[in-house]
């Protein structure tokens, strides 16, 4: 019998429904688990994917993004050939989903990215039984563990209480970092406007039509003479030492990022008050959801995938590495990889570069 889904060059491939799982480049047929560039991307004839992702993929890519745009909601399932799609939440970013493939009895899980701890902005992760496991790795090392998110917004406002006279510029990606950052920053109190890049205005406007509740956002560009002294601005981290910044006068620079456990590549790049805030699960969440599910078998894709396959095998779940090319493997799906290789050039080997494996 053909596998249910394989690994291919262009990214998980199911024969018998014909369709790819958040294909890399141009195909027929695409189940895409959520919105971030590198596993949406656009030209695809057809598009299985939730609302939310869609309406994120056209945001970045234009109404043309795919030629047939099917929404599902969450539990709800798409009959493919022999086989059934199901969306299940992954807890990653607003829209995101797990992609449960089953023909017959048999039952395999994409998990897309995902995280297990609660996110004011998207629906949690909703663990799937299941034969076959695919799981990331971004943060496959036990060195990585995210604190509470709400100990690091406490970081962020003791910083604003303490330094009442400077800006804070917080790096965070467009999509999913940014919006989170900013309804954690409203759960804990903080109502003053909140300053923001022209990259992520209208992804915020999208997270609020969808009903995450973000508070009064301004545009930088509708801003031209303010005085940024004690406010917060949201920008993506490759904004940092660009000329513009100079508007904010003295200011704290900030970053959002799980990468932001390495404190001396914090240091490295004049992060003054880094932020280890993730959308990705760590080490911990990983372990855990490896246990939970105990799958037939465990399938690791981006990032650290040798720690999790090792630690997979060492509890009796057999474990393979994927090594599928075209992710990102810094996990935060944004196109400023230019950046991102140069504040994260650091890998379980302790190598340089995107291909061995941030
Ligand atoms: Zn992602
Ligand atoms: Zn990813």
């Amino acid at each position: 019998m053909t596998p249910l889904l394989e690994p291919k060059p262009g990214g998980l491939y199911c024969a018998e429904g014909d369709f790819f799982v958040d294909p890399v480049r141009a195909v027929k047929r695409a189940v895409i688990t959520h919105g971030h560039s590198d596993h949406a991307r656009a030209g695809h004839e057809q598009v299985l994917a939730t609302a939310e992702t869609i309406a994120i993929m056209e945001v970045r890519c234009g109404d043309d993004c795919a030629g047939i745009k099917q929404a599902a909601r969450y539990g709800q399932t798409t009959t493919i050939g022999n086989v059934k799609v199901t969306l299940k939440p992954a807890g990653h970013i607003l829209g995101s989903a797990q992609a449960v493939v089953e023909r017959g009895a048999e039952r395999i899980v994409v998990s897309g990215d995902y995280k297990r701890r609660r996110d004011p902005t998207c629906a949690r992760f909703e663990p799937v039984e299941c034969d076959v496991f695919i799981s990331e790795a971004t943060f496959g090392l036990p060195v990585f563990t995210h604190p509470p998110d709400t100990q690091e917004i406490a970081k962020l406002l003791h910083s604003i209480a303490v330094f009442p006279e400077r800006a804070h510029l917080v790096g965070a990606y467009s999509l999913g970092k940014a919006q989170r950052i900013i309804a954690l920053l409203r759960e804990a109190g903080y109502d003053a406007p909140i300053f923001l890049h022209g990259a992520m205005v209208e992804l915020c406007k999208l997270y609020e039509r969808f009903g995450v509740r973000l508070g009064l956002l301004i545009p930088l560009t509708e801003a031209k003479n303010k005085i940024f002294s004690g406010s917060v601005v949201i920008a993506p981290p490759s904004v940092f030492g660009e000329r513009w910044t100079r508007r904010l006068g003295d200011h704290v620079n900030s970053f959002a990022s799980g990468w932001m456990r390495i404190r001396a590549r914090a240091r490295q790049q004049g992060i003054e008050l880094p932020l280890i805030v993730s959308d990705h699960a760590d080490w911990e969440e990983l372990t855990a959801t490896v246990e939970e599910l105990r799958p037939r078998e465990l399938w690791v894709t981006h990032g650290q995938e040798d720690a999790l396959v090792h630690y997979s095998r060492s509890i009796g779940v057999p474990a393979r590495p994927l090594s599928l090319k075209g992710y990102d493997e810094t996990g935060e799906g944004e196109p400023e990889t230019g950046t991102q290789a140069t504040l994260f050039p650091l890998n379980a080997n302790g190598g340089n570069g995107k291909d061995s494996g941030l």
